[in-house]
């Protein structure tokens, strides 16, 4: 094994890092991960950080779960991998199985693929196509929130709404109707104007979080639903986010009894293990897609990794959990601790607003508190912050001017403490 300072060097030689700023990134020192333990993750030379955000919002259980590593060892036994074209095999189909048990109501069909992005693509393709097999072909549009985030394949940036990622991308787009959640008139009016043309809504249920945690108010999400319903336009949930606990329930749409007609899951579906991701559908949508091979209804779409034995396995043990350790059961105690914890960051002099839902938090650093004047991007403000609290043995990664917090489920109250206290110094060393 090469050694750190190697390892390093060649970091910086040979690759290149998602949504990095590389000439940055090559003038920092990487952080090189090599082993995890719980909520921790170790480095090469053996220090110790706190998984602030669930190595990107996937981890829930914490890391080398006994349960989880036995069934990918169980799994890897008889086969780490088959097609899921034209087989099938025992731990997708008892995965689908389990997963429309917690699904909300309605949906009953699952449709496995790889990841988040992808799951939402799906989901806009599968709604295009159910309107032209239902004879209403001129449903082709899609309507979308500003700031949402669905992922970074074109189809999912088509319906994503951040500028800074998405803006240079523009002219390969399709074209969606928009609309924001300050709101809920506006998207009810824009819904009922275009209910003709509307193939689909589609949101992130609750919390737009790489929009920096914007909370929806209270009664958007059933309010969409309930033109969606009235209008005859399909709801798409994107709960790559939202989904398994992180809201308090397994799913975000929970909290208002939404029944969408698709949803997307991916993220914490593994409990943050292997790749996988899922569209779940309605039967009334994946009956338009019956028929004789020569009638082409068929949904022309799959992947070469589509519901990975091994991931499946994962899947099915991280539920497992769930249920045994009655981790949702838990949660009210440590989202209440949470977000009682966070009040003191109203003290620091550039907190500009701290928005928390479950256990997905964030904290907008503004330069003026009371004309609220955001950082300039080029001051790295986030950034910087994160880089302060990893001295402090914690790991973060900001969405620009906010710093994220989005611990795994499995954490416990000591160790929001130590989250939030390494945090608070971070902010106040770096703004003040
Ligand atoms: C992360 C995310 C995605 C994209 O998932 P990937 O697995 O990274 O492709 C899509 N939607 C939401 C809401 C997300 O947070």
């Amino acid at each position: 094994m090469a050694t750190t300072s190697t390892l390093k060097k060649l970091d910086h030689r040979y690759l290149w890092h998602p949504f990095t700023p590389m000439t940055e990134w090559c003038a920092e020192d990487p952080l090189i991960i090599e082993r995890a333990e719980g909520n921790y993750l170790i480095d090469t030379d053996g220090k110790r950080y706190l998984d602030g955000i669930s190595s990107l919002w996937v981890n829930v259980h914490g890391h080398h779960r006994p349960e989880i590593d036995q069934a990918v060892h169980d799994q890897l036994d008889k086969v780490a991998h088959t097609t899921f074209l034209g087989l099938t095999h025992p731990p997708a189909i008892e995965l689908a199985k389990r997963l429309i048990e917690i699904a909300p109501q309605g949906l009953a069909r699952v449709f496995f693929s790889d990841n988040g992005s992808t799951a939402v693509e799906v989901a806009l393709k599968m709604a295009f196509q159910y309107w032209q097999q239902r004879g209403k072909p001129r449903k082709q549009k899609f309507l979308s929130l500003q700031e949402a985030y669905h992922g970074d394949t074109v189809g999912s940036v088509s319906v994503g709404g951040i500028e800074i990622f998405h803006q240079i991308f523009h002219p390969l787009l399709f074209s969606t109707l928009k609309a924001d959640i300050s709101s809920i008139e506006n998207l009810v009016q824009q819904i009922k104007d275009h209910a003709d043309e509307l193939a689909a809504v589609v949101v992130e249920p609750l919390v737009q979080g790489a929009a920096g945690m914007l909370v929806m108010p209270k009664g958007f999400l059933k309010a969409t639903e309930n033109a969606c319903r009235e209008n005859k336009v399909l709801l798409i949930v994107d709960e790559v986010a939202t989904g398994f606990g992180r809201t308090g329930k397994m799913f975000a749409c929970e909290q208002e009894q939404i029944q969408p007609d698709l949803m997307a899951i991916a993220k914490g579906i593994t409990g943050g293990y292997l790749p996988l991701a899922a569209t779940l559908a309605t039967e009334e949508i994946y009956s338009a897609f019956l028929g004789q091979p020569e009638e082409f209804k068929t949904f022309f779409h799959g992947h070469s990794y589509t519901a990975n034995p091994l991931a499946c396995a994962a899947a099915l043990a991280s539920l497992d959990v769930f249920k045994k350790e009655k981790v949702l059961e838990k949660l009210p105690a440590k989202m209440a601790y949470l977000q009682k914890s966070l009040e003191h960051f109203w003290n620091l002099e550039h907190v500009g607003d701290i928005r928390q839902k479950g256990m997905m938090a964030g904290i907008e650093l503004v330069r003026d508190k009371n004309t609220r004047q955001p950082y300039e991007y080029k001051e790295r403000i986030g950034h910087r912050v994160c880089m302060k609290v990893r001295s402090k043995g914690v790991i973060l990664r900001p969405l620009g001017n906010v710093v994220v917090l989005m611990p795994p489920l499995s954490i416990t109250l000591e160790e929001i403490d130590l989250l939030l206290n390494a945090t608070y110094e971070a902010i106040e060393e770096i703004t003040c």
